[in-house]
């Protein structure tokens, strides 16, 4: 079993069944649905068949909806299509003028106010650059930086521009309740600018009195940067969503921020997710370059607590080869990783309260007597999070009878989230976790295992036992 979690983002290539039964055989943790590109019909048809799926195959994958966010995009062309070479000067508008070679229109009214001489507008993920160069009453004057083909709707970035959009649109509200209704487990937020944009959306889920949904910041571009800290202190996880940050910052500089995010989640006992073209060539090819096999290892040396898959299985010709290949390399750099590291790492920035302190000694015997595994029944998921910073070398085995706190797990490092029968006496804990081991993971007798947890489970809200048992 890896430790690293795979995030897979359902799309026309993963929409069938079979595919998606192949994705989850193959080891998917989390299936994303992108709203970007998915209508309603699209997310009821995907998530019936997960849970379909999860229902006859006893697993328990979960479910990410991403918000489409504030976003400008570009308007239409005629025949659909413009060529623009560099080079070339070429006007911008904010109404409904049709584009092509020499023209096209942007969707956000205040674009000439608000950019810029200099500024840079960057359409199709940067593909396509144009640098303000004047203003005229109702378009700017720009010149083609990098040229290229765009057609309609493509998105826009402008870097270091705050625009005056709202946050959240009636599209993305109306997209909250549907992931409410549909009961997702967690909600990505994209274009997140401050730690507000996440306390806007925790309001409304309380109003829709939804207290379980986890909530994943994207990090993709400088302001949300610039507030770091206090994005990962209201959040659930972390995104570092490397396609839209690496067209706002220079993409330089993402392989450090993907690093010190992964370090500062693994602090603050946060998710991390490091997300976008990890295995980019498999869309088309049935084997990946060394280079994006080393992107993958690299994340998962860092720490990271899962990876992510977009287009190589919404659009790829390989879906169920990417995510199979994905898992084998996250099982050889695991080898190679420095438990010891993480743990001490832990330990020192641990709260040091009973939790932290009985968790971190979870780990570590279950270290130095070489378990097979960690057994925490929980309530909440609460213990097993915790034993996760401290990334421990054996599973963690998490066992709830609370679904939704089950499939809250799936994204944490190392944790086998499992649903069972409340165990409501120590005797009970012991008993079915033994069996439990022996059924999941294969094991030999003599092999040990930790028995963690608090007890008696209603009285006591932290965790206060640690059990060494012998199979
Ligand atoms: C990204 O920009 O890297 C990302 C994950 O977001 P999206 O797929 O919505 O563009």
């Amino acid at each position: 079993m890896n430790k690293t979690k795979v995030v897979a983002t359902i799309g026309p290539s993963s929409q069938s069944k079979e595919v998606i039964k192949g994705l989850i055989e193959a080891g998917m943790d989390v299936a994303r649905i992108n709203l970007k590109h998915a209508d309603y019909d699209f997310c009821m048809d995907v998530v019936n068949k997960i849970n379909e799926l999860n229902e006859e195959l006893g697993t328990h994958v979960a479910l990410m909806f991403d918000l489409k966010g504030p976003e400008i995009r570009v308007g239409n062309f005629f025949n659909g299509e413009a060529e623009f070479v560099a080079g070339t000067k070429i006007r911008i508008y904010t109404d409904d003028t049709l584009g092509d070679e020499t023209k096209l229109s942007i969707n956000y009214p205040k674009l000439i106010e608000d950019v810029n001489y200099d500024s840079l507008i960057k359409v199709d993920d940067g593909h396509v650059v144009f640098q303000v160069l004047d203003k005229g009453q109702d378009y700017l004057l720009c010149e083609v930086v990098t040229g290229g083909k765009l057609t309609n709707h493509k998105g826009v970035n402008i870097p270091g521009v705050r625009l005056d959009i709202p946050f959240l649109s009636d599209q993305d509200k109306d997209d909250i309740l549907l992931a409410n209704t549909l009961n997702a487990d967690f909600l990505a937020l994209s274009y997140i600018n401050t730690h507000e944009d996440i306390l806007e959306v925790n309001d409304l889920l309380i109003n829709m009195g939804n207290d379980h949904i986890g909530i994943i910041a994207k990090i993709e571009n400088e302001r949300a940067l610039e507030d770091l800290e206090e994005i990962i202190k209201v959040s659930d996880g972390i995104m570092v969503a490397r396609g839209d940050l690496g067209v706002e910052v220079e993409v330089e500089r993402v392989p450090g921020i993907q690093k010190a995010i992964i370090s500062k989640c693994h602090v603050a006992g946060k998710v991390s997710i490091v997300a976008t073209e990890m295995l980019s060539s498999m869309e088309d090819s049935a084997t990946p370059t060394r280079a994006e096999v080393s992107d993958v290892a690299n994340a998962v040396l860092d720490g990271t607590d899962a990876v992510m898959l977009s287009d190589e299985t919404t659009i790829g010709f390989f879906p169920v080869e990417t995510l199979k290949t994905m898992e084998k390399i996250i099982h050889s750099a695991e080898q190679d990783v420095n438990y010891l590291e993480f743990m001490d790492k832990a330990i020192r920035t641990e709260t040091k309260d009973t939790t932290g302190l009985i968790s971190y000694n979870v780990a570590q015997t279950a270290n130095y007597l070489k378990c097979k595994a960690i057994f925490a029944p929980t309530i909440s998921g609460y213990t097993a999070r915790k034993i996760s910073r401290f990334r421990p070398s054996c599973p963690i085995i998490a066992a709830s009878p609370n679904l939704l706190t089950v499939k809250s797990l799936q994204l944490h490092y190392g944790v086998l989230p499992v649903q069972i029968n409340e165990l409501k006496t120590f005797d009970r804990i012991v008993e079915a976790s033994k069996k439990m081991v022996k059924d999941i993971i294969e094991t030999e007798k003599g092999d040990k295992i930790v028995v963690t947890g608090g007890y008696p489970f209603k009285d006591v809200k932290h965790t206060n036992f640690l059990k060494i048992e012998e199979l």
